[in-house]
């Protein structure tokens, strides 16, 4: 039974519907489609080739180009761009003033937002001023803005270069509809890629801030580093250490500050003829002795007053120049800075460097130059300190021996003078006091005794007998050991402070210095008498000697030591009279009082 004909409009009217149903669902496929495109992450023109096929399948779109609009510009960019005739179209990413295409087709889709469709005549109809064609003429041309709140940001256009009315309305719609999910995608694509644009600007912002950051540290660290160094080396100035820890210690500072594995200090000698080397480290060459000044490295840095940072290259060409002589191994780095004290330089300081993993920059220069001045004070000062501790030591050391020199002589003086007067108080042959010695304490006891009348002494007056016999059948010698046994034997008879003296010749004479009383006196003059008796043995003779003595007591009467003596001898000239080998007193004859 053939369908009624109310039957075939609900028929049609379902189809209508089921295929509205099915362009829907087309429709959110592609929309769908086209969204997860704007999202994943592709290349822009990655994105729009896809976009272009979806669309490609919701309608003819052999042609296909998306132009995006810059406002601040009025410039379009034509971000994607596939036709099938104009094979140079813009390539991706073209800008064009909008001035360049004005009037155009795509000029004024953009200029007044509206979407335009059909032939050219059809579009020049519904645009309000001229419409100027570029490119080849398309036969049907569908053109839609994409907005954004009344703005337009960019435009979605296909044409066909062969069909008439090859997009209808629904078309226009459709694409409307995709442009506003393109427009979506490319924002959502642009803010993240702003996002991440962003991202990166702070990323290197952070970077250069830390970058910056660690440099100011770096450089802090090393101005406080040479701060440091600088103090320690102010310190070391004053430091009581020998000049041999002086050095090494600035060793050990610079040390902190570059490389030291091969260091030294040159010095100008005090004549400016010679370089001293008062400390020399280094790995390949021995200390170096000091020497004339020549055409050395180190005497380059000294003439022309400036630092030297080369490497082993440089030095071969200075060496070319002839502005220096190279010996022995040569460095591979070489930094030299001159030191100056008042502006007059006084040495240099050096590193250098055999291997090329240790290199020396202009900032270790900078360095080693800020170190260098410190040092040349420090130096300078422990220099003048050095000088004037060894002048003083010097004239210390000259003092002490002056004085010991001196302290010898007021020695060997003292004992020339002891000597002397020795001489002067002694008899040569007998070792006795002599006459001048006798005198001497005679007058002392004179003048004790006109104090202190009751202080009395005597003196005796003792002469050999016959002594001249000895001298001449013995002979001289014998009479000499004769004197000096006589001598011997009174000694031994008196006690101090009483004494005997040699007055010259065979004549003696005997101090009693407190006699008490006249039996006293006796006595002992008795006792050296006796003590004479025995023979005296000289050079195989036995000789009999004695003496006669005369003894005068102390007396307000005889103020003078002569008068005294006078008296003894007087005495004893009387026992010479009397028979010798005797005593006489003196004041016992009438005759003696008028002495
Ligand atoms: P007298 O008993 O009168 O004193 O007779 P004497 O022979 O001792 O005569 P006197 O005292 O006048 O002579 C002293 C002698 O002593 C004189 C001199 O030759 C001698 N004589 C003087 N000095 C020394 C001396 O140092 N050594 C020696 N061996 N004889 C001396
Ligand atoms: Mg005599």
């Amino acid at each position: 039974m053939p369908p009624s004909s109310d039957a075939n409009v609900e028929l049609d009217a379902l189809r209508a519907a089921v295929e509205r149903a099915e362009q829907a669902e087309k429709l959110q496929h592609a929309l769908f489609a086209i969204s997860n495109a704007a999202d994943e992450d592709v290349a822009l023109q990655e994105m729009l080739r896809r976009v272009h096929e979806i669309i490609g399948q919701l309608m003819y779109a052999g042609n296909f180009y998306v132009a995006l609009y810059d406002k601040l510009a009025d410039a379009m960019d034509f971000v994607y761009f596939v036709d099938s005739v104009s094979a140079d179209g813009p390539a991706p990413g073209t800008r064009i003033a909008m001035r360049d295409y004005e009037d155009s087709l795509t000029w004024n889709l953009i200029r007044y937002g509206k979407a335009l469709r059909g032939s050219l005549a059809a579009i020049a109809g519904q645009i309000p001023g001229a419409l100027r064609a570029r490119g080849a003429d398309a036969v049907d041309w569908l053109g839609v803005p994409m907005l954004e709140q009344g703005e337009v940001k960019g435009v979605l256009v296909v044409q066909s270069y062969e069909q008439v009315g090859c997009f209808s309305e629904g078309d226009q719609n459709l694409l409307t509809f995709v442009g506003s999910h393109v427009l979506a995608a490319l924002q959502r694509r642009r803010r993240r890629e702003d996002l991440e644009r962003a991202v990166l600007l702070r990323t290197a912002a952070l970077d250069e801030a830390n970058r910056a950051l660690t440099i100011e540290v770096n450089e802090r660290e090393r101005g406080e580093r040479l701060q440091r160094a600088l103090y320690r080396i102010a310190e070391l100035a004053s430091a009581a250490e020998t000049m041999e820890v002086f050095y090494r210690s600035i060793h050990e500072i610079v040390g902190d500050l570059v490389n030291v594995d091969n260091f030294f200090i040159a010095l100008l000698s005090n004549d400016g003829r010679q370089l001293e080397f008062p400390y020399y480290i280094d790995e390949q060459h021995l200390p170096h002795p000091r020497r004339v000044l020549g055409r050395g490295i180190t005497e380059y840095v000294l003439r022309t007053g400036r630092p030297l940072l080369a490497n082993g290259g440089q030095l071969q060409r200075l060496h070319e120049e002839q502005e220096i002589e190279l010996r022995g191994q040569l460095a591979l780095w070489w930094l030299g800075v001159p030191m100056r004290v008042d502006g007059k330089p006084i040495g240099v300081l050096v590193v250098q460097s055999y291997r090329d993993t240790v290199r020396y920059s202009e900032r270790d220069q900078e360095l080693l130059q800020f170190a260098s001045s410190q040092i040349a004070n420090s130096l300078e000062r422990r220099r003048m300190t050095e000088s004037l501790y060894q002048a003083n030591a010097e004239l210390e050391q000259r003092v002490f021996e002056r004085t010991s020199q001196l302290a010898a002589e007021i020695v060997e003086r003292k004992r020339i003078e002891d000597q002397l007067k020795y001489q002067v108080m002694h008899d040569g042959l007998t070792g006795l006091p002599n006459r001048a010695y006798l005198f001497d304490r005679l007058e002392r006891m004179l003048a004790r005794y006109r104090r202190d009348p009751s202080r009395q002494f005597a003196v005796m007056f003792m002469d050999i007998d016959r002594f001249k016999l000895i001298n001449d059948t013995l002979g001289h010698h014998v009479g000499d050991a004769v004197l000096q046994e006589m001598a011997r034997r009174l000694t031994s008879q008196l006690r101090e402070p009483d004494f005997v003296a040699r007055l010259g010749g065979d004549e003696f004479a005997v101090l009693i210095e407190e006699t008490g009383d006249v039996e006293t006196v006796v006595r002992i003059a008795g006792r050296l008498i006796k003590a004479l008796e025995p023979a005296v043995l000289a050079e195989g003779h036995e000789i009999a000697a004695s003496s006669s003595i005369g003894i005068a007591l102390c007396d307000p009467r005889y103020p003078s030591a002569e008068d005294l003596l006078r008296n003894a001898d007087a005495a004893m000239y009387r026992a010479k009279i009397n028979g010798r080998q005797r005593f006489e007193l003196f004041g016992a004859h009438p005759d003696d009082n008028q002495a």
